[in-house]
Order: structure tokens, then C-alpha cells, then sequence
């Protein structure tokens, strides 16, 4: 079984000095808590320390603590039975798959000793005890347990490395370089100090080339993690410089920090970075999401994806919680529960603060909502709207409400400008801001003086329509049937005038068969002969959109096309209806194509309109 285990399970084989160095220190814990009411104990807090030996020679690695120790007992529980610590671990292996890194995630403690080692052998002296003992296995087949004559209270464990192969370097587990590495990245926090012998070369005093060798102990972990201290003690280029160096992101500085402690359902510590800028790979499949997490100090996962929701896969940073346990042993399940609750918390604790930002530094924030937004939208639409009321306030728009053209508003700013009567909050979908400003749609509603969104991202039509209604008004394609800006009279005239030109209409509905599926006169068109509107769920951008998407299907939107009547080209039309039906069939197609092109859609015969085109002008 431990053979199993220790091939199957673990996928990180350095992580076994994290668990040895983890299981030290909390044996000083242990003796620390003892000597605050115990005097006997004869050890100052300064003098707990953790030592590694590296010993290149005997290709040995000792990881040297002055905690607690143990007794033959205790040995014999702790380290004797392979199912105590191992055994959930094991039992929940049929959950695993190869993504999952599960030794990343909880560790499995002494035992990973054997994934570098062919023997590990354990001196331990328990702090009150006369007698030392041994304890010796190869793993697999069992221990052997004897007094040893160790004088200090505290536990040595010696690991023999195994040999190396061309695929692992085991050896390097006795260089000076790699143990510090391995000490920062994952016991960096550790509140004992780690120390090791090392050696530096100098140049010698007096000469110009001549060297020699400094040995000197050095402590390895900086001991105090940056996110238990004091927020008054820390300046913003201690958090600056802190990020750079944890998260290797020397791509500016991040835009914000978020450091805070929560205490309640679960108790945990954060320390939370939104960057400024989207790294290269952001927008990829390869972008992994998550917080680094700690359990008490200790590092367990990398990138906890569960920590973070999709919409706020940009943030970087870690928690460290004294709820969660380094130790598979505990209940899995219980784990995921703190880990939910530590999730929700995180996200409600982002949105406050990006809330926050937008309240008070506008300017910072548009520079977050343009590396980031997109992935905000895209939440609200990936959730099916159930990330609404978390999301929506966090949006911007571009707006025909906003000063500059590249300007944005948020969905509150566009309902505080609302006339009294509006009852839409009205968008134009896209390219470009211009391109929604010369829409002949937007003409009407703007004309009508009410403000009109510039949706420009492909994601955005989806969104809105995810959003449904924000502060009780429903949102409006201004290119969708009935704007609600006409009045009763308007109406029945347009309608009158429409029933009149039925056989006109009849006539190019029949030319553009399977075009368009009606042809009307409209209120819309200001200045412009004709446009295309859309009846039904799937808006012409949605359209452009959807076409673009691998699915194989054509997506068409029920296209109208909608005439001006005021507009000369209308008398054309009718005049052509009774003198030349040819020329009209041919002016159809031509205002068809036209209001194609205005919409910004494909013509689906390039040759052909150039051709009609010329026919016209000859
Ligand atoms: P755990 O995750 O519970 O620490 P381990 O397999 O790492 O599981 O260790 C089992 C037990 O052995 C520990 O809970 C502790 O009681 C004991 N132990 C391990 N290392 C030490 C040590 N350096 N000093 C004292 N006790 C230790």
C-alpha cells in the first residue's frame, strides 16, 4: 500500500521537505506552547530553530528540529502505521485523475520521505523522557525501532536519497541552491527560523584573485508572511514589490491590493492583487485561474482554481487559513466546505472593492475595465444572469450620454440621465462607437433626445440580454421592432400609410424571397432611405456573432427591411411599381444590399451589386 501510494499519489517529489519541515515545526509548537507554562523546558523562543544537513559525501539530508520529539509510543503511532496518516489519502485515490494534484492540495506528511528516499532513518528524544530511540524503515517493509543515545530533546530525520536516474536528480536535493529555493517557495513563512550551513566565496583581503571560502549559518524562511502583519506597517511598494517577486508578474505594478483578515464562519488571512494589466496569455486556454493557499503558513496549492470564480480570474494573490488542515487525514469534505466558504467570501470581497474603486477613482478603474471588463461580461452571460446582482453595477458601457467618444457609463449614470417618460434603456450593437452612432436606428431614439449604449464587443449583446432589465427598465436593441417612442396617433398613421402601399411592399418582399422576411415603411429612418431591423430573439450583431462560432449552422435573425417614406427614393418606388417592375426588382435588391452594408453584414455577391451598380450608371 505504501508502495502504492507513494508512486501513484504524489506527483511532486519536492514537496516531501515542505511535510518534514511542516511536521518540524509543529513540534516546536508543541514545545513552544509547553515552555510558556512549563519552566522545565530551558528553551528560549529564540533558540527553537529548524536545521537542514545536506551531506553530499554520504548523499544524506537532515532535517533537525528542537520540538516536542517522541516516544517509542509515539513512534511506533505516528510513524509505525502507514494507515494512520496515509490511509483517507489512499482511500479517496479513486477520485484522482491526473489533473488532480493532490499532494499539492493536502500533503500527506512523513511518508512523502519516501518518494526521494531508500532509507529514512528518525532519532527522537520526547521532551520529558530519560530514553532516545531509533526508528528506521526502507519503507515497504516495515520498521525496526531502538534506544539510541541522542542527548537533546527533538527529533533528527535522515534521509539516504535514492540514486538518481535520467529522470530525476535526486542529488540535487543536497545542493545549497535547491534547498533554498525550496524553503522560499514553500516554508518561506514557517515562524521558526530554517537554517543551514552554507558557504560563500570571497575574494581573499588583500589580493586581487585570489578566493576563499566563508562558511556562515544562514536562515533560509523570512519567517513573519507578509499578509500577518500590520497594514499600517506596510507601504504600497512593500506590496508592489512583494507581488513582482511572488507572482513573477514585472509587468507593472498591479493596479490594486486588497489585504484583509476575516473572521467569522471561517477565519483567514488575504492578501488579493488585481493587475494592471491582463498577462499575454489571459484570453487563452492556457491561462490557469486561482489563489495560492496556505494552511497556517504552510503552502499547500499553487493556484486553488475553486478560490476564484470565472468572472474575477484575473486576480492574483493567496489566502492563509488556520481552518484548513495541512493533512489529508482530515475530512475531505469538510475541507470543501471552508474552501466554499473562503470562495464566496473572496468574490463578495473583490466586488466591494472594485465597487469601491469606481466610486472613488474613476480613472483607475476604466484602466481596470479595459484589460479586465470583457471577463466581467462574460460572467454575467456565462452564469445565465445568476452573477446579475453581484456583476452588473461593476459594468461600463460606451454611451451616446458620455462626453467623450471613448468614454464609458455605468448602467446607474445611464438611468439617473433617463428622461421621465423613457421607458427603455436603449443600446445600438456594433463594431465601433461609430459605427453604433450611424446606425439610422440610433438616429431616432437620439433625435428623440434620449441617450442610446454603444455595445462594441461581441460578448456585450449577450450580456444585456442576460441582464434583461436593470433598475426595473427592460433594455431595448434600437434596432428591434417597437422602440416605444411613437405615439398612438404616429402610429395608426404609419400603419395607414403601410396599407396603402401593400402591393408595393407585396412586390419587393416577393423580389428579396428568403432575404427578408417582411418589407414596411417606417417611422425610424430619419435621414436615411432605408434600414434593417430584426423581428424575434437574435438581434442582427447577435447574428454577426453567432456566424462567427464553429457551430456549422447558419444563424439568420428574421430580417425586416424598413423603408423611410418620406425619403425621395420612396416616390421613385412607387412611380417604378406601375411604370417598370424590372427596374424596381433591380432597385430592391440594390436598397437591400445598401442597408446590408449601413449594418455592417456580409453582401453575400460582391461581383453581382458592382455589376447592378454599373448598369444603373451606363
Ligand atoms: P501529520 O500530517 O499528522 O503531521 P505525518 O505523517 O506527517 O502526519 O506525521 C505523523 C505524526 O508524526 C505527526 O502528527 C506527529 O505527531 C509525528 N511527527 C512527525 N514528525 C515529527 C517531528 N519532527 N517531531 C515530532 N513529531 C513528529
Amino acid at each position: 500500500m505504501l508502495d502504492l501510494m507513494i508512486h501513484s499519489i504524489y506527483t511532486h517529489k519536492e514537496i516531501f521537505l515542505r511535510e518534514l519541515i511542516s511536521n518540524a515545526s509543529d513540534a516546536i509548537d508543541k514545545l513552544y506552547f509547553q515552555s510558556l507554562t512549563d519552566e522545565k523546558v530551558g528553551i528560549a523562543k529564540d533558540d527553537f530553530c529548524i536545521e537542514l544537513k545536506p551531506d553530499k559525501e554520504a548523499r544524506t539530508l537532515t532535517i533537525i528540529d528542537n520540538g516536542i520529539g517522541m516516544t517509542a509510543e509515539e513512534l511506533e503511532q505516528n510513524l509505525g502505521v502507514i494507515a494512520h496518516s496515509g490511509s483517507r489519502a489512499f482511500k479517496t485515490e479513486n477520485q484522482l485523475d491526473e489533473n488532480t494534484d493532490i499532494i499539492g492540495q493536502f500533503g500527506v506528511g512523513f511518508y512523502s520521505a519516501f518518494m526521494v528516499a531508500k532509507r529514512v532513518t528518525v532519532r527522537t528524544k520526547a521532551y520529558g523522557s530519560d530514553t532516545a530511540y531509533v526508528w528506521q524503515s526502507e519503507g515497504v517493509d516495515g520498521y525496526t525501532i531502538d534506544t539510541c543515545d541522542k542527548t537533546t530533546v527533538g527529533t533528527e530525520i535522515m534521509l539516504e536519497l535514492l540514486d538518481d536516474t535520467d529522470d530525476e536528480k535526486y542529488s540535487d536535493f543536497l545542493e545549497e541552491y535547491r534547498l533554498r529555493n525550496l524553503v522560499k517557495k514553500y516554508s518561506d513563512y514557517i515562524r521558526f527560523p530554517i537554517r543551514m550551513e552554507t558557504s560563500h566565496e570571497h575574494l581573499k583581503e588583500g589580493t586581487e584573485d585570489e578566493y576563499e571560502t566563508h562558511v556562515e549559518i544562514e536562515t533560509l524562511n523570512s519567517q513573519t508572511p507578509m499578509w500577518k502583519k500590520n497594514k499600517n506597517e506596510l507601504t504600497d511598494e512593500d506590496y508592489d514589490k512583494f507581488y513582482a517577486d511572488k507572482f513573477f508578474d514585472y509587468n507593472g505594478k498591479p493596479l490594486l491590493h486588497i489585504h484583509s483578515r476575516s473572521e467569522g464562519a471561517v477565519t483567514y488571512n488575504s492578501l488579493l492583487y488585481i493587475p494592471s494589466k491582463a498577462p499575454y496569455d489571459y484570453y487563452s486556454k492556457e491561462y490557469e485561474k486561482g489563489l495560492q493557499l496556505y494552511a497556517s503558513g504552510v503552502m499547500i496549492m499553487d493556484k486553488c482554481a475553486d478560490l476564484l470564480p470565472d468572472h474575477f480570474s484575473f486576480v492574483r494573490g493567496l489566502i492563509d487559513s488556520e481552518d484548513l488542515s495541512l493533512n489529508i487525514s482530515r475530512e475531505m469534505l469538510q475541507h470543501d466546505r471552508q474552501l466554499k466558504l473562503i470562495a464566496k467570501s473572496v468574490e463578495k470581497s473583490i466586488k466591494n472593492e472594485l465597487a469601491k474603486l469606481l466610486k472613488t477613482d474613476r480613472k483607475k478603474y476604466e484602466e481596470f475595465w479595459k484589460a479586465f471588463g470583457i471577463q466581467l461580461k462574460f460572467g454575467v452571460y456565462h452564469t445565465f444572469g445568476a452573477s446579475k446582482e453581484l456583476l452588473q453595477d461593476l459594468l461600463l458601457f460606451h454611451s451616446s450620454g458620455c462626453d467623450e467618444a471613448d468614454g464609458f457609463t455605468t448602467l446607474a449614470e445611464y438611468v439617473s440621465r433617463m428622461r421621465e417618460d423613457q421607458k427603455y434603456i436603449y443600446y445600438a450593437a456594433g463594431e465601433t462607437v461609430s459605427r453604433c452612432k450611424s446606425l439610422p436606428a440610433t438616429e431616432q431614439v437620439l433625435d428623440n433626445g434620449m441617450e442610446v449604449l454603444y455595445l462594441t464587443e461581441s460578448v456585450d449583446e449577450f450580456a444585456v440580454q442576460m441582464l434583461r432589465v436593470y433598475a426595473d427598465k427592460e433594455f431595448k436593441n434600437v434596432s428591434a421592432g417597437d422602440l416605444g417612442l411613437e405615439s398612438e396617433e404616429d402610429k395608426t398613421a404609419l400603419e395607414a400609410k403601410n396599407a396603402d402601399a401593400k402591393d408595393l411592399l407585396e412586390t419587393m418582399q416577393k423580389t428579396l424571397e428568403g432575404k427578408v422576411k417582411h418589407v414596411r415603411l417606417s417611422n425610424r429612418l430619419k435621414s436615411h432611405a432605408v434600414c434593417l431591423s430584426s423581428e424575434g430573439e437574435i438581434s442582427l450583431e447577435m447574428e454577426k456573432v453567432l456566424n462567427t462560432m464553429p457551430t456549422g449552422e447558419k444563424i439568420q435573425a428574421e430580417r425586416v427591411l424598413e423603408l423611410n417614406a418620406e425619403h425621395p427614393i420612396y416616390e421613385t418606388l412607387q412611380r417604378l411599381q406601375t411604370e417598370d417592375q424590372d427596374k424596381l426588382a433591380s432597385y430592391t435588391e440594390l436598397l437591400y444590399q445598401q442597408a446590408l452594408l449601413i449594418e455592417g453584414m456580409p453582401i453575400e455577391d460582391p461581383v453581382a451589386l458592382s455589376k447592378m451598380i454599373c448598369d444603373l450608371m451606363v
